[in-house]
């Protein structure tokens, strides 16, 4: 196994009639890093800096900050690296900053908590800015955007950031801002925000248990956390149109990106890059190479018909299994 994943790194991930998919990855330890690499990953779609902020007792300073994420840019510069702002509530806690709510995933989480905090938003953004110093392979991703305001305010926090460390002396640039689209209001402003972001991000995870009223953590209802709801695959669909009508790249980070059937419809759908964690890539990128774009294609036409996940899941098995 380990021989064919070896053979498969330096191999592009494409489908047999040449239509390019770059994969990329999800990071949150240096652990992910070095797995990534050793697979090919062509750029990080999301790194969760939630994971060193757990690591602590305390809020990280904007120093320990700059150094963690000049780890992550330097370790894939000169390809791209994903920057997502702490997104913290909902069912990341961190010990050191209790949240409690009846409604954590209704509640106090993402933008929301760093938008009511700018000094915690203002320091990670300092810290990633002066850690791009260089490299130049910056993004910053927002999580939890719903609204426009926010995805201003934002922008305007880092803007000042950029301009105040240009003030400072450092050669920096002013690194690409794109909003997660993972709260249904956004998938119905999707224009709107693709025109204030340089790319957009669909968080899976969340937009799937917003759209369909089911927490992603729950068991007793897991059996109705289904990724392919005909309303979940139209979402995305429409994510997608409106992020290119804009001229804008469009990506996807949830859980989704990493299955292997998801993956064709995603490609079928027009995403311009996968990102997933570097457990699923060699198996994505196996599968993707062993299509067709015509094939997607038409599997897509075929399942946006149906009206129903099961059915729509067991016809997306039976083409992975027939492409096999
Ligand atoms: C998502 O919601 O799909 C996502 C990628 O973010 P997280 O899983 O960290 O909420
Ligand atoms: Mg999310």
């Amino acid at each position: 196994l380990f021989k064919g994943l070896e053979a498969l790194k330096d191999l592009p991930c494409e489908t047999n009639d040449g239509y390019r998919l770059p994969l990329w990855v999800n990071t949150g330890l240096m652990a992910d890093v070095v797995r990534s690499l050793e697979r090919g990953a062509e750029g990080v779609g999301l790194y969760r800096t939630e994971v060193p902020f757990l690591m602590r007792d305390r809020f990280p300073s904007e120093e320990e900050q700059r150094s963690i994420y000049r780890e992550q840019l330097a370790a894939f510069a000169p390809l791209p690296v994903t920057i997502r702002t702490l997104d913290i509530g909902g069912d990341k806690a961190l010990p050191y900053f209790p949240i409690e709510e009846d409604n954590p995933f209704l509640g106090w989480r993402g933008i929301r908590v760093t938008l009511d905090h700018p000094e915690i938003f203002l320091a990670q953004v300092r810290a990633m800015i002066k850690a791009s110093e260089g490299l130049d392979n910056l993004r910053i991703l927002l999580p939890m955007i719903t609204n426009i305001p926010e995805m201003e305010a934002s922008k305007a926090l880092i803007t000042r950031v950029y301009k105040e460390l240009v003030e400072e002396g450092y050669k920096v640039k002013m690194p690409p801002v794109g909003a997660m689209i993972e709260v249904p209001a956004a998938v119905y402003q999707a224009r709107e925000l693709a025109a204030l972001s340089e790319f957009l991000s669909v968080g899976s995870n969340d937009l799937t248990q917003y759209l369909l009223a089911v927490d992603r953590n729950n068991a007793r209802v897991a059996d109705l956390y289904q990724a392919f709801h005909p309303a979940v695959l139209r979402a995305l669909q429409h994510i997608v149109t409106e992020a290119h009508a804009e001229g804008i790249s469009v990506s996807i980070c949830g859980e989704l990106a990493g299955d292997p059937g998801a993956a064709i419809l995603l490609m079928a759908m027009g995403f311009d890059m996968l990102s997933m964690s570097a457990t699923n890539l060699p198996k994505v990128k196996s599968v993707i190479r062993g299509i067709s774009s015509t094939l997607a294609k038409d599997l897509l036409a075929e399942v946006m018909a149906m009206g129903n996940a099961d059915q729509i899941r067991e016809r997306v098995e039976q083409a992975l299994n027939d492409a096999d």
